[in-house]
């Protein structure tokens, strides 16, 4: 179906900030104002498993910044977290199923399926998703071909 994209935004960040109360979740960039043809419902979970990563693996207290923004018809979203981030070596394989990082995986629980949804999910709608950052935490990037304009 197609919807604005700035209504799933803001939907799905006012149904995690009580999951999320222990963090500080922040909106950043623009609004996009423009439709995209999806399946809102499995959009919604990307943002809600990235979202949860970012609460499970950065400290309460923490924030968390939803950055929203427009490239070349596609439409860009981060979620940024300032936890115990991802290495290099390790970031291309968190989204593998059941892979989850080494330095966590003893004390926080889960099955490693969240990041593999999402690139499948991704995929399906001719996106793209992936890690930028290391050490100070970490920012996810999904980037999506939204509607030609009018
Ligand atoms: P679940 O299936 O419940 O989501 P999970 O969170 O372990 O379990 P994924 O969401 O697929 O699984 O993430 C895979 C691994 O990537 C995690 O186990 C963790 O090691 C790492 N990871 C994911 N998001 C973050 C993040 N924001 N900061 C640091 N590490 C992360
Ligand atoms: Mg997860």
């Amino acid at each position: 179906t197609k919807f604005n994209v700035d209504d799933l935004i803001d939907d799905t960040i006012a149904s995690f900030r009580f999951v999320a109360r222990d963090h500080t979740i922040i909106r950043s960039g623009e609004k996009i104002n423009q439709l995209i043809t999806a399946d809102r419902q499995r959009l919604e979970q990307v943002l809600v498993n990235l979202l949860s990563n970012a609460t499970k693996y950065s400290p309460n207290g923490k924030k968390i910044i939803i950055y929203t923004g427009k490239r070349g018809g596609q439409l860009i979203i981060s979620v940024r977290d300032f936890g115990i981030g991802i290495p290099k070596e390790e970031q291309g394989k968190v989204f593998e199923r059941f892979y989850r990082a080494k330095k966590n995986s003893i004390l926080i629980s889960g099955f490693g399926l969240g990041l593999y949804i999402c690139k499948d999910i991704i995929k399906r709608h001719k996106g793209k998703i992936w890690i930028e950052g290391e050490d100070k935490g970490t920012s996810f990037y999904v980037s999506l071909p939204l509607d030609k304009e009018g």
